[in-house]
């Protein structure tokens, strides 16, 4: 049997049939998928994110180029399809790794062949996010590893090709027979770049579309704008594109379809902030929002807005950082005691570590993970030595992390699960 195309595929996701939790993800690549040509002079590359490649009829601009280990595939991949065709222009929809890598091979084809470089484009505050990179460093390969569950062998990159042309509200270029029209929004990331190319009624979003959940809540990353995010997708939504290169997760085709995916995710993200300043407004601690606020019910059974990579509950965290600060509204977390002196005092108010532990297969037993986590957490705290703490504790974290949808969330607790497999709580900070 044939392999299905991209449309095939893309139409399966819009069903609900795809395996978007694990085999399907839509920060995964496509298992065993090199390139297709998804409409006439669009080339599409699903790795982590998408990279997409048009020819304009005189040189080829790509919406996006990928990560630093897309590099090489990328280029092959374009370059079969277009042997000798320039790559005159490069859009990057914001500073993210997986975006901003493929432009090198290209370069040095110009340079080989006499032709005009590659002209990158980027919104203003894209370099500022470069040198952030560089100066977190560590922190960044710190919680990447966690994120995202890699072999512990990644390293956060320091060095960036900056772009060459840099705009603050929104940019027009064209190339050969196709108008490029870049507009700033806040998303994201507060340097996001959306793309629409009137000719061929293709959109490319960048990240504000990722067929899931939109990463608005990120646990370990900067600050995310979802209200501003909403008027991005709102206005792309009024286009009439006919197809729409998502970020991450698969294509949308048809008009109907993206401005349903579109203003429905505009609604998911307004309805969080909305639910959130509320509460914030009847003065409530974090504690009572987080356990508040819901995503709408008649949007949680969208198939592109599953929560398989963000978690909803991190994006109400999100929008308490941006309109309040850091303080939860617990007073004995104002200036705290260390978290090793308060296990230490519970865990010998409980009768001891063994008596924690018991509690904790009692949880296990009542399916009540989340409970036996902190319990759990606190026996390894007071006793960082005491092997049979981290083994139930590595146990519960593994449990609880195969219970998640949201792929953050997993990663990261079975980050934990593995730290103490190793006798420590976590094993990208060593600690
Ligand atoms: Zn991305």
């Amino acid at each position: 049997m044939a392999e299905p195309t991209i449309r095939e595929l893309a139409e399966r996701h819009w069903q609900g049939e795809g395996d978007l939790v694990h085999g399907e993800h839509p920060v995964r690549p496509i298992a065993g998928r090199q390139s297709e040509e998804i409409a006439e002079g669009l080339l599409y590359v699903k790795s982590v994110a998408s990279a997409n490649t048009l020819d304009t009829g005189e040189g080829l601009v790509m919406l996006d180029t990928g990560g630093a280990f897309d590099t090489e595939h990328l280029h092959t991949q374009v370059r079969r399809w277009r042997p000798s065709t320039p790559l005159a222009s490069a859009v990057f929809s914001h500073h993210h790794v997986d975006h901003v890598f493929g432009t090198a091979p290209f370069e040095a084809d110009a340079e080989v062949n006499g032709w005009r470089r590659p002209v990158v484009y980027g919104h203003e505050e894209m370099p500022a996010h470069f040198a952030r990179y560089a100066r977190t460093q560590g922190w960044n390969t710190a919680i990447n590893r966690r994120q995202f569950a890699g072999d512990g062998s990644m390293q956060w990159p320091v060095e960036f090709r900056q772009p060459d042309v840099t705009y603050r509200d929104t940019i027009t270029f064209t190339e050969g027979e196709l108008t490029f029209v870049l507009n700033h929004a806040r998303g994201e990331t507060d340097d996001a770049t959306w793309t629409w190319v009137p000719e061929r009624r293709i959109l490319h979003p960048g990240d504000l579309f990722i067929y899931a959940v939109p990463n608005a809540g990120n646990p370990q990353k900067v600050q995310r704008y979802l209200s501003d995010w909403a008027v991005a997708l709102r206005e792309m939504a009024g286009l009439g594109a006919e197809i729409m290169l998502s970020g991450h997760g698969l294509p949308i085709f048809g008009a109907d379809r993206i401005r349903a995916a579109l203003t429905d995710t505009a609604e998911l993200l307004d309805s969080i902030e909305q639910q959130t300043i509320a509460l914030m407004n009847e003065g409530r601690p974090l504690d009572h929002v987080i356990h508040s606020v819901e995503v709408p019910a008649h949007l949680r059974d969208k198939p592109y807005l599953r929560p398989v990579y963000d978690h909803p509950q991190f994006l109400v965290r999100n929008v308490w950082r941006r309109y309040g600060g850091w303080y939860d509204g617990e007073p004995d977390n104002l200036l705290p005691a260390p978290r090793v002196a308060q296990a230490e005092t519970w865990v010998a108010l409980a009768g001891g570590v063994g008596q924690v532990l018991a509690r904790v297969q009692e949880l296990v037993d009542a399916d009540d993970l989340r409970l036996a986590c902190h319990l759990a957490e606190f026996a390894v705290l007071a006793e960082p030595a005491n092997t049979d703490a981290h083994g139930v504790r590595a146990s519960v974290y593994a449990a609880r992390s195969e219970q998640q949808e949201s792929s953050m969330a997993r990663n990261i607790l079975g980050h934990a699960a593995r730290a103490s497999e190793q006798g420590l709580r976590d094993i990208a900070g060593s600690y």
